[in-house]
């Protein structure tokens, strides 16, 4: 199996892949991981929710949009203080890297010093930088990048054709302005998506079509599973079968060989022996705590077992691999601070 770097990729080459035997796709995938990454090391991230619930979209997975009765309650902007606080404790715990999420549609430009504060002072800790905040401007990006910030999360979710059954209050456009901004801006990019909201294989083989052809891979790839919150629209769609989230994990490792393929929402609720077969199939990142954004992740405990069992160890700080983010990009972060956090699909 190549391991090439493509943009290239068509639907039916990535269905073709999607159709191997389960064993066979599985063994191409691990070989495209082996290329390029220390298959027993695990990149572990935390989140941190600087701004929970109160959304004006309505995303048919997520329970902080206003418009659901989910039972999230709506904070405003965290201080910039708290934020730093959280960060130092992220830090101790050996954090390098610090997420922060905001469930906006896209900050006003009255909220950007603030977060360009919180960046700052989270840089000034040494951490790397990493946030969510919805859509960007051109000119946002740039007065993030300006604050320090290294890497910006924006999800595609779901193929283009699908996206209006899941999202009406903006387009798949604008997702692609907003990476095309954070790119501009020199920022690293965080883009995936979400299965098991009733999408078909061949618009999950899309997902993988429209990340693997952006003009540069994202450097980390969340590959989230429905995580159905009573409320929202797509509460009770039909469960995804496991093996074909294992199939989505392998695919997303041979289209992009170089991203962190990550673990994200949804984890909670898979066995362990499903994450080891998504560790088999080329994820190598998790998120790890007790929630992420607002729904529950597994917690440390746990996590720490698994890892144990199955001889994998967080990557380290310092990353020397070559999967093209950068000196550093491995970093690791083993924060077991949980703040309460959205699980904005997005953020992941
Ligand atoms: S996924 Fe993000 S943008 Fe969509 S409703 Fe939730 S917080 Fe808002």
């Amino acid at each position: 199996m190549s391991s090439e770097i493509r943009h290239d990729w068509s639907r039916e080459e990535l269905l073709a892949l999607f159709d191997l035997p389960f064993p066979e796709l599985l063994f191409r995938a691990a070989a495209v991981h082996r290329a390029h990454f220390d298959p027993a090391q695990v990149q572990v991230s935390t989140l941190l929710s600087v701004k929970t619930g109160g959304c004006p979209e309505d995303c048919g997975y997520c329970p902080q949009a206003q418009r659901y009765q989910t039972g999230v309650d709506a904070t405003k902007l965290m201080d910039a203080a708290d934020v730093l606080e959280k960060a130092r404790q992220a830090k101790a715990a050996g954090a390098s890297r610090f997420c922060m999420g905001a469930a906006w549609r896209s900050p006003k430009d009255r909220d950007i010093p603030k977060v360009a504060e919180m960046i700052a002072g989270v840089k000034a800790l040494g951490l790397e930088t990493c946030a969510t905040l919805g859509m960007l401007s051109p000119g946002q990006a740039h007065a993030l990048r300006d604050a320090g910030l290294d890497y910006y999360n924006h999800n595609l979710d779901t193929a283009p054709e699908f996206y209006g059954d899941v999202i009406q209050t903006r387009q798949y456009q604008d997702r692609l302005d907003t990476l095309e901004h954070v790119r501009d801006a020199g920022l690293k990019t965080c883009c995936g998506g979400i299965v098991g909201m009733g999408e078909t294989r061949e618009q999950r083989a899309g997902l993988l079509q429209a990340l693997a052809n952006l003009p540069a891979h994202p450097d980390s790839v969340p590959i989230n599973r429905l995580v159905q919150v009573a409320g929202t629209p797509l509460a009770g769609t039909a469960e995804l079968d496991p093996f074909e989230f294992v199939r989505m994990i392998a695919v997303a490792r041979i289209a992009m060989p170089r991203s962190m393929v990550r673990l994200s929402a949804g984890r909670e609720a898979m066995s362990d022996e499903l994450q080891a077969l998504c560790f088999t199939a080329g994820a190598n990142s998790i998120f790890y705590g007790e929630k992420l954004l607002t729904t529950g992740n597994p917690d440390v405990a746990r996590d720490q077992a698994l890892f144990a069992r199955l001889g994998l160890q967080p990557m380290p700080l310092q990353c020397d691999h070559d999967h093209g983010i950068g000196s550093g990009a491995g970093g690791t972060v083993h924060a077991d601070i949980t703040a309460p956090a959205p699980a904005c699909g997005r953020a992941a």
